[in-house]
């Protein structure tokens, strides 16, 4: 297929006309919250998963209410972990993420386009440069880094990436509010992570809610999905395999790591809400993420390695992924009572 564009560009986007004229950003009247509307969220989250998808039930825990100092997670000892084998999800979508965070590239006719960049140098090295090899890749045609929202953990290998990729001169990609952060005041800060990614304003692009990323014969919707950062990014895209096709998102951001924010979690609420119904809308029914515990990652990989032939176990349809959003909604508002009860 010929490429329409020589290089990645943005486009304002109709396709989530209907979604984004529904959104409501918070409800008019709020019942006031008492360990029964706790409850109750954390019921409603129980019965969306259901047995089937009980991946994101842990966000029902009560949530921090102090925002994680840095160092209070063990960065090193997740790092560390094992990485799994690199793999192919789709025919045009590959993971070269660790086992802590992942990295999905999105094959186009013009180059790839990586979501999300990992957390050091080391790790785009030998997990991104050596995944995307060891997949008959080839990294210098990286056209597109997306980072998913401004945590050092999906940022990290940026700079190391366009160094890699320079006769591609890819772009990297965030939200306006995300490259703001960045660039202003940063959320979390370790010395493991590089500094962010600095922006070149003649090149990289900053995205707002809606706007879809060309590349060659492949079309990207970015929605942006405040809460997790006030502009983390759930890009919605295609993927294939065989003559087989189905609508994907990326959900960017999941964990309550901000503390007692009231107005976070509710715009947290509104983003997942919206996601379910565009989900709904626009027919999506493999939901993917960036860290691959939620989404199952290693393990629906080995089991495509093992049955190549077999339906692929990403695809959980749209009632999948709608349930799986009702989790994260609930659980999202379990957690917002739980902060408004606090004295
Ligand atoms: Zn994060």
């Amino acid at each position: 297929m010929t490429p329409q564009f020589h290089s990645p560009r943005l486009v304002r986007s109709a396709v989530l006309a209907i979604a984004t004229a529904g959104l409501l950003p918070v409800p008019a009247v709020l019942a006031a919250a008492t360990e029964a509307s706790v409850q109750a969220h954390v019921d409603a989250a129980t019965r969306a998963a259901g047995k089937e998808y009980p991946e994101y039930l842990g966000l029902c825990k009560p949530a921090s209410a102090t925002r994680p100092a840095a160092g209070s997670i063990d960065l090193a000892g997740l790092i560390a972990r094992p990485a799994p084998p690199p793999g192919a999800a789709f025919d045009n979508l590959v993971y070269v993420g660790g086992a802590w965070v992942s990295a999905w590239a999105l094959k186009t006719s013009d180059g790839l386009v990586l979501i999300d960049a990992l957390n050091t140098v080391d790790e785009a090295d030998r997990l991104i440069v050596g995944g995307l090899k060891a997949q008959g890749l080839d990294p210098a045609s990286i056209k597109t880094i997306l980072v998913t929202h401004g945590h050092g953990d999906h940022y990290g290998g940026a700079d190391r990436i366009r160094e890699v990729a320079a006769a591609s001169k890819p772009r990297v990609v965030m939200s306006e509010i995300d490259w703001t952060m960045t660039e202003t005041q940063l959320e979390f800060a370790n010395p493991i992570w590089p500094a962010p990614p600095r922006r070149d304003r003649t090149r990289d692009l900053s995205i707002q809610d809606g706007d879809v990323l060309r590349q060659g014969d492949t079309m990207v919707t970015m929605v942006v999905t405040p809460g997790h950062t006030l502009g983390t990014i759930s890009p919605v895209f295609e993927v294939r395999s065989g003559a087989r096709s189905w609508r994907a998102v990326v959900w960017g951001g999941t964990s309550f790591n901000f503390g007692r924010d009231l107005r976070r979690l509710d715009a947290y609420i509104a983003a997942a809400d919206r996601m379910r119904e565009i989900a709904r809308t626009e027919k999506i029914e493999v939901l993917l993420s960036n860290h691959p515990a939620n989404d199952l990652t290693v393990s629906r990989l080995a089991a495509l390695r093992a049955n190549p032939s077999a339906p692929n176990p990403f695809v959980i349809g749209t009632e999948g992924v709608v349930r799986t959003l009702t989790v994260i909604a609930e659980c999202a508002r379990a957690n917002r009572d739980r902060f408004e009860m606090m004295p």
